[in-house]
């Protein structure tokens, strides 16, 4: 007789069934976000709740059915299931959606970022699944012929489609109008959602190497500058994660750009809409031809930025990055990678604040100035990169207290979230009046800055925190971004711009779509795909 201790015995099940154990799990376990955003009310609903229930169930059955079998079931669903725990743990936290371009943002985060996600919340959650994980490796799966095998597998298929037909029946007008009005619940059906949008971004753009950009813009020509004036320098400071709702110089109740606020004739566009809500789509949105207006992601990423027309009509360019990179923004284009000093004054081994742009930034500019050749330099700080934003500033600038310390969110209170947020902008301030600095110190050029935030952030609204909601119903914390500009008066006057002129348009919307044609026009370069409607400095000329 067979007397095994509960702790040796080594249960023996069907593929089937363990396929089915582990649906279950993820429908009980690993779409709390899914089951709280799809049913307001358990109790009214039930029918749908119920409904849902089968034929998420279901869907994951099916899935899992397709590739599971007595060789790939204990790997794979290892993966699976501690993958699983990851998402749902930073679903519930931070209440994002795995949809395509957050699992971009996920395929492209680097080692330092990956880093900072790693919280002890998140080890726990890890923990905690090892539990099933060790469960699942004691069981023994069932052998059977391979003609067996194929026939029970596809039995099972067709019932758990006739299951999901069924539990799509029960509730076929709740459904429906599920599907009509919240459209992105389907991201929050886990581990569905990541595995669809991983196979979607996969497919959109497969590893290996990387096609040579489409052309943009190659009749692009300079003006002739007038005789004596000096050639132009322009910086453009792709700003990371500021939102336009805590920006002092919009209105903000705090002060948190006290620098900026001081720098004279400073343009301040206070209704700044982004073009998406993630550094992987607005990035190459803003310096592309098409934008928003006319969105088609893929032909964004296939062709080349405004960076290669201002290249094409002979202006230098370089683009210095403290960062995750320039998103194929600046392919082929002198590229300068800082986040890897180690500077130890302004770096700590894992990251650099983000003064190091501006290191040796001043010496570059005078030993190219005898070229006499325009010059666009793009910097690509870390700005309010979350969640650590207490990470982005030096002490002296830990002005508002108590600061959130702690990666892990849910740890602080929502106004130490804030606090450690605004600290992080006051550092921003600082970097951007520290970089009109070294532009007003130049003589060998007439120079301007341009600084725009590539997206906003949720510091909790609406329960929400970071950012990369699907555009169509992120909200106004994550598309609304500050945009400021300087001109030195050399530059001012060598363009012929009414500073008044000006300062009205900075009070009127406008959006990333405005920078493409906006810095063609201050660089003076004229190309089929310049918008004269679309440069802000247009209308502002004066007569020549
Ligand atoms: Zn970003």
């Amino acid at each position: 007789m067979s007397k095994l201790a509960w702790w040796t015995a080594r249960p023996l099940l069907g593929t089937e069934s363990l396929i089915l154990a582990c649906s279950l799990f993820f429908s009980f376990f690993s779409n709390a976000a899914f089951w709280h955003a799809a049913i307001a009310d358990p109790l009214s609903q039930w029918r749908l709740a119920l409904s849902l229930f089968i034929v998420v169930t279901a869907i994951h059955a099916f899935l899992l059915a397709l590739v599971v079998n007595r060789w790939t079931a204990k790997p794979l669903l290892t993966v699976l299931l501690l993958v699983t725990a990851a998402a749902t743990h930073y679903m519930n936290a931070y209440g994002v959606y795995l949809d395509v371009d957050m699992l971009r943002n996920v395929l492209h985060t680097d080692a330092r970022e990956s880093l900072e996600l790693l919280t002890p919340g998140l080890v726990l959650v890890l923990v905690v699944t090892a539990v099933p994980v060790a469960a699942l490796w004691r069981l023994r799966l069932r052998k059977r012929s391979l003609p067996r095998a194929v026939a029970r597998r596809a039995i099972f298929l067709l019932v758990v489609a006739l299951a999901g037909a069924t539990g799509i029946g029960l509730s076929s007008q709740g459904l429906s109008s599920l599907v009509r009005n919240h459209r992105e619940v389907r991201y929050l059906v886990t581990p569905a959602n990541y595995i669809v949008s991983l196979f979607n971004a996969l497919q959109a753009s497969p590893p290996g190497a990387k096609r040579a950009l489409l052309p943009v813009g190659v009749d692009a020509r300079q003006a002739t500058r007038a005789a004596g004036a000096r050639p132009r320098l322009l910086v453009i400071v792709v700003g990371e994660t500021a939102r336009a709702q805590n920006w002092g110089l919009s209105g903000y109740a705090r002060q948190t750009t006290p620098e900026l606020s001081a720098v004279e004739g400073l343009l301040n566009f206070s209704r700044v809409s982004s073009c998406g809500s993630s550094t992987e789509i607005s990035l190459p949105c803003m310096f592309s031809p098409f934008g928003r207006s006319d969105y088609d992601e893929k032909k964004i990423r296939t062709h080349q930025s405004l960076l290669h027309v201002l290249d094409h009509a002979g202006i230098a360019i370089s683009w210095r990055d403290n960062q995750s990179g320039c998103k194929g923004v600046c392919d082929g284009l002198p590229t300068e990678r800082l986040a890897d000093s180690n500077d130890p004054a302004l770096c700590n081994g894992k990251r650099c604040l983000d003064a190091i742009l501006l290191k040796g930034l001043q010496e570059q500019l005078q030993s190219t100035a005898a070229a006499a050749a325009d010059r666009v330099v793009v910097l690509h700080p870390l700005g309010n990169h979350g969640p650590n934003y207490f990470e982005r500033y030096p002490s002296q600038f830990k002005r508002f207290l108590p600061a959130c310390e702690n990666p892990e969110l849910s740890q602080c209170q929502r106004q130490e979230i804030v606090n450690a947020y605004d600290n992080a902008l006051l550092y921003t301030d600082h970097f951007l009046a520290s970089t009109i600095g070294l532009l007003k110190s130049e003589v060998d050029y007439d120079t301007a800055m341009i600084y725009v935030s590539d997206h906003g952030e949720s510091l909790g609204e609406k329960g929400l925190f970071l950012h990369g909601m699907p555009y169509a119903i992120a909200p106004a914390e994550q598309l609304r971004v500050p945009m400021v500009m300087w001109l030195s008066p050399g530059m001012a006057r060598q363009e012929g711009l009414d500073t008044a002129c000006l300062r009205r348009t900075a009070g009127q919307p406008a959006s990333h779509d405005n920078l493409f044609s906006s810095v063609l026009g201050l660089m003076r370069v004229s190309t089929r795909q310049y918008q004269p409607g679309k440069d802000l400095f247009s209308a502002c000329r004066k007569p020549a």
